[in-house]
């Protein structure tokens, strides 16, 4: 998996390799050098760090192994705790090249910095169920934290001044923070995020923006050695595009394979976790739909029985309340009677009045019909300006009562604001023995055209 560049254990030093050009006095430079003394964050991987054995390992060291056979020079790892403790063992000399640094201001008194040779832009970890941030300046509201000491916190305060951006001491411990909710992001590179998430089982972050900032890491040689600069900077000027990404590959294609394995089983966490979710939502769907539709039926039912213009029942009710009358009265033998009832001479109220008031006065006269029969009389509009009264368990001589009631009753009632005077003749019967309902009514009818032929606001008994 790492690839090896050994040189350092070879015991002696060899020639520096031709393609490198080295001068004169670089050659001579490098030959009073036993070894190159390193130092490195320990715990910066992918990048670079001291594994446990007390190994460099990482980007990084194969870099500087690769460049030590370059140079016939071995390469001495000098243990660090932190990063900055070896940014102290650099200060005080007690190494001669810093694996990778990010040239800043503050660290030009003791270093100097090789050509960038590696690229990495910054990226924020958070929770995953955030929206993706495009720019750090959507979310000044938010806590971000950075590793201690890292270049990067300059690079991106610098960028983004009005962040609230802290510091904590490993990338472990700003990862758990934004795990637990402590704080929103976790700002590094994306390899660095991916190892560290990996390594420290850490699962409930995502990467989550990517930004125009980005780490230009060169190596840092201890500014009192101009010869060791120029000698790194032909090294890295040798060193291909293709054993870069050899390099690169060796590393990021481990974090990317295990990030795989988990990337997989998140996907098909989520995926399962979606097709529930369908599943419910469209019960739940079904379920609203179901009662918007038991609401509607209904309405529709009562829309069906009821008369648009008066609200009271119409003839498909008053059909199915016929078939129950006469079902009761071969039953039981209960009489039952019928009032039809059409205004007097409407048209002339339509055309003096117009069609509104028109229909007003049918809806006046459906009401005060309402009002005035028993509550188990059914009121219903028979046709234009023609209503039905079915009276149940009710005389012929209790029928005629009540028309006669309701002619009075209109006659002296002023219909709408323009005080109408509206007459009704009415036919009344009742039911017979062994008739279908049909006839009954046109007996009715027969009744109410001879009111109307004696005159009209009559009413006549058949
Ligand atoms: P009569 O019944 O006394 O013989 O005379 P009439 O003028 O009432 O004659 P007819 O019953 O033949 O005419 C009824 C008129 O009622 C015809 C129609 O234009 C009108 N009409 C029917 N339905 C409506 C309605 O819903 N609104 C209004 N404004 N007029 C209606
Ligand atoms: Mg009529
Ligand atoms: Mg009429």
């Amino acid at each position: 998996m790492m690839m090896t560049f050994i040189s350092l254990c070879s015991g002696f030093t060899q020639a520096a390799d031709q393609r490198l050009k080295l001068s004169e006095q670089e050659q001579a430079f490098l030959a009073s050098l036993d070894v190159i003394r390193v130092c490195t964050d320990p715990d910066w991987l992918p990048y670079e760090a001291i594994d446990q054995d007390g190994r460099y390992i990482g980007i990084m060291s194969d870099f500087h192994q690769y460049w030590s056979e370059l140079l016939g020079t071995p390469i001495q790892l000098q243990p660090s705790d932190d990063w900055q403790h070896a940014l102290t063992l650099m200060q005080n000399k007690q190494c001669d090249v810093l694996s990778s640094a990010q040239d800043t201001p503050s660290r030009r008194s003791y270093l100097a910095f090789t050509k960038p040779f590696i690229f990495y832009p910054f990226a924020v970890a958070t929770q995953p169920d955030n929206t993706f941030i495009i720019n750090l300046r959507q979310v000044t509201d938010k806590h971000f934290v950075m590793v201690e000491g890292y270049a990067g916190v300059d690079i991106v305060q610098n960028a983004y001044p009005d962040i609230s951006l802290a510091t904590v001491n490993s990338a472990a411990e700003g990862l758990k923070q934004v795990e637990t909710g402590l704080v929103f992001g976790y700002i590094d590179t994306v390899p660095s995020i991916n190892y560290q998430t990996l390594k420290h089982g850490i699962s409930h972050i995502k990467i989550n923006g990517i930004l125009d900032q980005r780490y230009a890491m060169s190596v840092g040689i201890r500014s009192d050695l101009p010869l060791l600069l120029s000698i790194y900077n032909k090294a890295i000027a040798v060193t291909t595009e293709e054993t870069r990404q050899q390099i690169l590959n060796n590393w990021l294609s481990l974090s990317f394979h295990q990030n795989v394995d988990l990337t997989w089983l998140w996907r098909m966490l989520i995926v399962i976790a979606v097709v529930v979710a369908l599943f419910f939502y469209r019960y739940l769907l079904v379920n609203q739909h179901n009662r918007e539709l038991q609401r509607v039926n209904k309405k529709l039912e009562q829309l069906s029985q009821r008369d648009h213009l008066t609200g009271i029942h119409n003839r498909y009710y008053l059909d199915q309340a016929f078939q129950q009358e006469l079902t009761r009265y071969k039953r039981y033998q209960h009489g039952f009677t019928i009032v039809m009832l059409d205004i007097d001479l409407f048209k002339q109220i339509n055309d003096s009045y117009g069609h509104v008031v028109g229909d007003d006065v049918i809806k006046q006269i459906a009401m005060l019909l309402r009002e005035h029969v028993r509550d188990q009389d059914v009121v219903a509009r028979w046709g234009g300006e023609e209503f039905l009264i079915l009276n149940p368990e009710t005389s012929l001589d209790g029928a005629r009562t009540l028309a006669e009631h309701l002619r009075r009753l209109i006659r002296r009632t002023p219909f709408t604001v323009d005080k109408i005077d509206v007459t009704v003749s009415f036919g009344v019967t009742d039911y017979r023995a062994g008739e279908d309902i049909e006839t009954m009514i046109q007996r009715a009818d027969s009744a109410l055209y001879q009111a109307k032929q004696s005159g009209r606001d009559k009413t006549v008994v058949f």
